[in-house]
């Protein structure tokens, strides 16, 4: 558990592959929690519920940084009982009220029980670059628009007294597939490229599936990014879909360039999101 400045604590509940290995931030401040993202399943927010309870102190805010039900499900279950703001930039507020029903739809009846009850918006839009002070720590959030999701953003923690570090949600995926089905591939790449120029050699970035890194990561993802689209673009050769054996053939490629990288079926979830993207067919602005 890294001591992050005075007073500042951090603590990870993080998922299992049911749950996408899911990454869940609990900053402890002299007051209180903050809580970064807030896990997919019951039984996941049930865990990251008992940790912050464990923790000893009052939840005093919640931040979403972007629009997908790994991250926002167990917003509902956390503040239930809580009075506390739930923050996320304008933009991932408005992509997670357009979005939330469609997800349960389709998720729900995969999921069953494990799907969350409830839906729980942010209460909070906050403009880019604006900044939360909370128990010594200043949250500052970078609206970034479209990139893994529909509405990426992502969050600088400055304590006082350290050195700031970065939630980056999924802007960069560690050690696992990434999810690419929102069709938004060209944007992710520029949203790569104004990531590191912002956050330059800050050496403590914590993402939504993975380890902590450096910004070496956003490198690693471009890598990825580009070697995905460049096999869709062959394999689909103009058409909006690839065919069942094109899909099997791009996961070939995908696991030889990541081994061992769990979440494979992430591969063929997005590949006809990009293909159709690349045909300039999807919305995802291409490059
Ligand atoms: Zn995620």
């Amino acid at each position: 558990m890294p001591v992050l400045g005075s007073g500042i604590s951090l603590h990870t509940y993080t998922a299992g592959e049911t749950g996408l290995f899911v990454n869940s931030y609990l900053i402890e401040t002299e007051s209180g929690v903050v809580v970064v993202d807030t896990n997919l399943l019951n039984s996941d927010i049930a865990a990251l519920k008992a940790r912050l309870t464990a923790v000893g102190k009052p939840l005093e805010a919640v931040f979403v940084t972007h629009a997908h039900p790994d991250h926002f499900n167990g917003v509902f279950e956390l503040t239930r009982d809580a009075d506390v703001p739930v923050y996320a930039t304008a933009g991932v507020a408005k992509a997670i009220e357009e979005i939330a029903d469609a997800k349960r739809a389709q998720w729900g009846p995969v999921y069953g029980e494990q799907w969350p009850a409830g839906t729980a918006y942010p209460t909070v839009e906050l403009a880019d670059g604006q900044t939360v002070d909370l128990g010594g720590l200043t949250l500052t959030a970078h609206e970034i628009g479209p990139a893994e999701s529909h509405a990426d953003s992502y969050l600088v923690a400055t304590p006082g007294g350290g050195q700031p570090f970065a939630f980056i949600g999924d802007l960069a995926f560690h050690g696992t597939h990434p999810y690419t089905n929102d069709g938004h591939s060209g944007a992710w790449l520029a949203a790569l490229d104004v990531i590191t120029a912002e956050l330059g050699d800050m050496s403590r970035l914590y993402p939504g599936h993975g380890e902590p890194a450096d910004t070496r990561l956003f490198a690693d993802q471009r890598r990825y990014l580009l070697h995905y689209r460049e096999l869709i673009r062959r394999l689909a050769d103009g058409a909006p879909a690839l065919t069942d054996l094109a899909k099997a053939e791009l996961e070939r490629a995908l696991t030889a360039f990541l081994p061992g990288a769990p979440l494979t079926w992430m591969i063929q979830l997005g590949a006809d999101a990009i293909a159709a993207e690349l045909r300039g067919d999807a919305d995802g602005r291409d490059r």
